[in-house]
């Protein structure tokens, strides 16, 4: 709320002010055809309480209120509203009776309806209430004024991380986490390591949504049952190379083509240990394994051109990204979120 408000209401209307002297920081009597209006601001409380009594109440209260609009006005992000006090029996002798919002009792009173103070509980007739600005009786009308409404929140900048839980990756994406919080951008991981057929829905509704997910590529990652649906998922969605932000850890050894036929020849063997097994059980579990063979044959089937995709994707090592405090990737994760 800026300041000086008030100041600029005595200043548009000193020619009114009661005795040349009933003026002070936060308030002010004005007079007029035996009239008296004190406007008093109450800082804190964004509020400004107006009272009027005299011969011609009104007359004086279409004045300052005329004054009090045109300053409003005057400062476009500020929302205000017109309160007037309650009238029954319960609040008449209160220091702070029930205030309706003008705008309420005058809803109310096209219609003809009564309206129900908070204090007593009673109803009050709410076009009475309107015109009860008569002579003789004291009139106060608040403007309190609202804070200006906040600006609507931006689009939160979200990326997701796949990662293996080990202390090493864990490492990294705590220091990505940080390095991209200052530029606003929330990383969004898992707090647990989520079992892989718990997680799809969960899982795909987060890809779905996710513009962009960081891949923490270690070896642990790429042996990992559920760190590898992840990925073949994320592959599923096509656009692979504007989505994922890899981070190549050393022991992925993804750079050459004997480190990338170690995993197809590490998930051909588990599919075939577990396919081995499977013609051995018959029965009541088979549904389950059925489901995970599924998997290794399609993390298999995947593997090669993912991990050739990513290898090519001029990652950059974790050596390089924490020298340069993960600038890059900030850079690259910035651009990509505003596209
Ligand atoms: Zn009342």
């Amino acid at each position: 709320m800026p300041k000086g408000l008030i100041t600029r209401f005595i200043v548009a209307l000193n020619h009114l002010i009661a005795d040349q002297n009933m003026v002070w920081k936060s308030g002010v009597v004005l007079e007029r055809e035996e009239t008296r209006a004190e406007v008093i601001e109450d800082y804190a409380k964004h509020k400004i309480s107006v009272r009027v009594a005299g011969r011609n109440t009104r007359g004086l209260l279409a004045i300052v209120d005329d004054q009090l609009e045109r300053i409003h006005r005057s400062f476009p992000p500020l929302r205000y509203e017109k309160y007037l006090p309650c009238n029954c029996e319960g609040c008449k002798n209160l220091a702070d009776p029930y205030a309706y919002k003008l705008s309420e009792l005058r809803d109310f009173a096209k219609t003809g309806d009564q309206i129900q103070c908070r204090i007593s509980r009673k109803l009050v007739d709410a076009a009475a209430l309107i015109e009860d600005l008569f002579p003789g009786k004291p009139t106060r009308v608040s403007i309190r004024r609202e804070q200006p409404q906040a600006p609507e929140p931006e689009p939160k900048k979200e990326v997701f991380v796949s990662y293996k839980w080990t202390d090493e990756s864990k490492a990294i994406v705590d220091q990505i986490e940080k390095a991209l919080s200052t530029a606003g951008i929330a990383l969004v991981r898992d707090k647990n390591e989520v079992k892989y057929k718990d997680s799809i829905q969960g899982f795909m509704e987060r890809i779905g949504r996710g513009k962009s997910i960081v891949v923490v590529l270690s070896k642990g990652y790429l042996e990992s049952k559920s760190c590898m649906f992840e990925l073949t998922e994320i592959a599923d969605r096509k656009d692979i190379r504007d989505r994922v932000f890899p981070i190549v850890l050393e022991d992925a050894n993804i750079y050459d083509g004997v480190g990338r036929l170690d995993y197809i020849a590490y998930w051909e063997d588990k599919e075939k240990t577990l396919d081995g097994r499977m013609k051995k059980v018959a029965g009541a579990n088979l549904a389950g394994i059925r489901e995970e063979l599924d998997l290794y044959a399609k993390i298999r089937a995947t593997i090669a051109g993912i991990v050739e995709t990513l290898a090519d994707m001029n990652a950059l090592s974790p050596e390089q990204h924490r020298g340069s405090n993960f600038q890059e990737l900030e850079r690259a994760l910035k651009v990509r979120l505003t596209e």
